[in-house]
Formats: structure tokens, C-alpha cells, sequence
């Protein structure tokens, strides 16, 4: 017992000094920052890893915080603000380059989009298929979005990854797939039960209005009512032999709009998985009612590396602005 005390004692030393040592990284990190052109060197962090295989996981972690100490923290957006009818949130599926964002993101500001979606955990149903770049996308799609004087909204799966991006991102989005993961749902009512964070609602795909209804009620029960309710489509008979991925749910806009005061966003992309019906869906949705849309914007729709088939093109975007802006 003697010798475990004495050993305890010992490794508590060693805990500080790696505290002290991490302490010293942070602000080595922060001085180094000031002199590079991006946060994100994918060679240094490669070889950083390689120097030290022994310890990959931990140095990963210590470089994901790292990434994310160097962005800015961010105050929070005012959605009251932000809804002037129709509210139009787009973005690429998943963010696959820097590249790829900062030009999303230029041609968005362009045509006004002040928020800018984009996946950096994926929620994929093949393990085989694209995850997403995790804090790597991150550090992309923020500065790309700062550059630009826009908020972005970025979905979380799991309680670790919101507490890890919580300050970093605008708007926290709980996906489709994750509507009744009710851990996840109290976790995000906790966490933004001080700021009142914005949080956008998925509707599960196999959910029923009264139980989309009860799963925001979990994320407001600390007083958040910041919560965007969003339709993205479900799954009916009519996906046997169809051209659609989901149903579109717009009878759904009507329910809503009667049972609560959220707000309403359609997701027309999720919604058909065929960029061909975005903007006919869009225009119905917003004829019933929906507050605004979430689209899924790509510079090339062909090469992406996620949801290619319902993402749209510039130009495209621009034809759905036309006919959904008056
Ligand atoms: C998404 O919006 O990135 C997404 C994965 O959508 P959903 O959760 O609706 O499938
Ligand atoms: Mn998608």
C-alpha cells in the first residue's frame, strides 16, 4: 500500500511536467501560428506522427487540439437575425479540400449565403465509404468562412465530438441518423444551456412528427429554444424502384407549423437525392411555409466525394436562387 502511495506520488510529478511541457507546446504553437500561411501543414503533421508512432493516438489528439487552439473563438450568431425569409443555409456535403471550401464558400458570399453547411464527421452507412476529414475539414471550413463573414453549421455524432468543436462552429447540427440518440440529445441540451447556442434538429428518416417533436423537446429542456427544425425527407414504399432517396415530407411543414414555434428548414437534398428536383421541392417548401432551406452546394458535384448525385452545381445554385428569391 506504502509503495502505491509512493509510486502515485511519482506519476503525479510526471503529470505536471507534461502539463508544464504541453503548456510550452501551446505557446510554441501559438508563436509559429503567426508566421504560417494555414493552420493545417499536412506534411509537418505527418511527420510529427511518424517521429512519434510510439504515442500516434495521444500526438493525434494533442494535434487536433493544437488545429483548434489556433481559430479564433466566435461569438454567438443571433438566428432571429439571420431569418429573413427565406433563410438559406448551403454548403458542400463534406468538406474534401481546402480548395474545395474556399471556393464554396467566395461563391457563396457572392450570392449572399451567410451560413455555410459542411460535413466533417460523416454519418456514412458504408464503413468502406469517405468519413470525413474531422478537425482538418474544420480548420478549412472556418478559416474559409471567416474569410468571408459567414457562420457555419457542422454536425456532430458523438458527445466527444462536441465538446472538442463546440467553439468553433456556429450552428451544432444533430443528423438525421441521430434524432432518438437521446445521450447526444441531452449532451447538446447541456452543453448549450448557458449561450444558447443554435442548435438544427434533423428529422430521423424513419421518425414520426410527434417523435421529432419530443426529441427537440430533450434539446430545450435547459431553456435553449434556439433549435432550427429541419425536414430531409423519409423513408416510404415509394423508394422501391424510384428515382428518390427519401420522400419529400412538405405535408409535414403544415404539422409543424401548427404544433410548434421553431423554425422550419427544408433540406431538398436529402429530401429527393436527385439534384433534377431540388428546386421544384425547394419552391413547394417554401410555398408551405418552411422558414428556409438547406441545400447541398459543390463546385464539381461529379468528383465529390459525398452525395454527389443531390448536390448541385454553381449554376444550378444560382437557378434555385432565382426561383426561390423574389
Ligand atoms: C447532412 O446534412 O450532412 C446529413 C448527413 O443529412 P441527414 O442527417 O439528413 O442524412
Ligand atoms: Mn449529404
Amino acid at each position: 500500500m506504502k509503495n502505491l502511495k509512493k509510486l502515485r506520488t511519482k506519476i503525479d510529478l510526471v503529470d505536471d511536467k507534461i502539463a508544464e511541457l504541453l503548456r510550452t507546446r501551446k505557446n510554441l504553437v501559438k508563436e509559429a501560428s503567426g508566421l504560417k500561411e494555414h493552420i493545417f501543414d499536412h506534411e509537418r503533421e505527418k511527420e510529427i506522427l511518424e517521429r512519434n508512432q510510439e504515442f500516434k493516438d495521444i500526438f493525434q489528439l494533442i494535434l487536433d487540439h493544437s488545429k483548434l487552439s489556433q481559430l479564433k473563438k466566435r461569438n454567438n450568431i443571433v438566428l432571429k437575425e439571420l431569418i429573413k425569409k427565406p433563410l438559406i443555409i448551403a454548403g458542400p456535403c463534406s468538406i474534401e479540400s481546402k480548395e474545395q471550401i474556399e471556393k464554396t464558400c467566395f461563391f457563396l458570399k457572392e450570392r449572399g449565403i451567410k451560413i455555410i453547411r459542411g460535413g466533417i464527421f460523416k454519418p456514412r452507412t458504408s464503413p468502406e465509404s469517405f468519413q470525413g476529414l474531422g478537425i482538418e475539414g474544420l480548420t478549412y471550413l472556418r478559416e474559409a468562412a471567416d474569410k468571408n463573414n459567414q457562420s457555419i453549421i457542422v454536425e456532430v455524432m458523438t458527445e466527444k465530438q462536441l465538446e472538442l468543436i463546440y467553439d468553433h462552429i456556429d450552428i451544432i447540427q444533430v443528423g438525421s441518423r441521430n434524432m432518438s440518440s437521446f445521450g447526444l440529445l441531452k449532451a447538446v441540451a447541456k452543453k448549450t444551456a448557458k449561450d444558447h447556442k443554435p442548435i438544427l434538429l434533423k428529422r430521423g428518416m424513419n421518425a414520426m412528427v410527434d417523435e421529432f417533436l419530443k426529441a427537440a423537446a430533450y434539446l430545450s429542456e435547459h431553456g435553449n429554444n434556439n433549435i432550427l427544425l429541419c425536414l430531409r425527407g423519409i423513408r416510404t414504399f415509394e423508394q422501391i424502384n424510384s428515382e428518390l432517396r427519401n420522400t419529400p415530407d412538405l405535408a409535414a411543414i403544415l404539422e409543424l407549423k401548427q404544433k410548434t414555434d421553431c423554425k422550419i428548414i427544408f433540406d431538398p437534398s436529402h429530401a429527393t437525392g436527385n439534384r433534377r428536383y431540388v428546386n421544384q421541392i425547394s419552391k413547394a417548401a417554401l410555398q408551405l411555409g418552411a422558414d428556409g432551406l438547406m441545400v447541398e452546394v459543390h463546385p464539381d458535384p461529379e468528383t465529390a466525394l459525398c452525395d454527389g448525385q443531390q448536390s448541385l452545381n454553381f449554376k444550378e445554385f444560382e437557378d434555385l436562387l432565382r426561383v426561390v428569391i423574389n
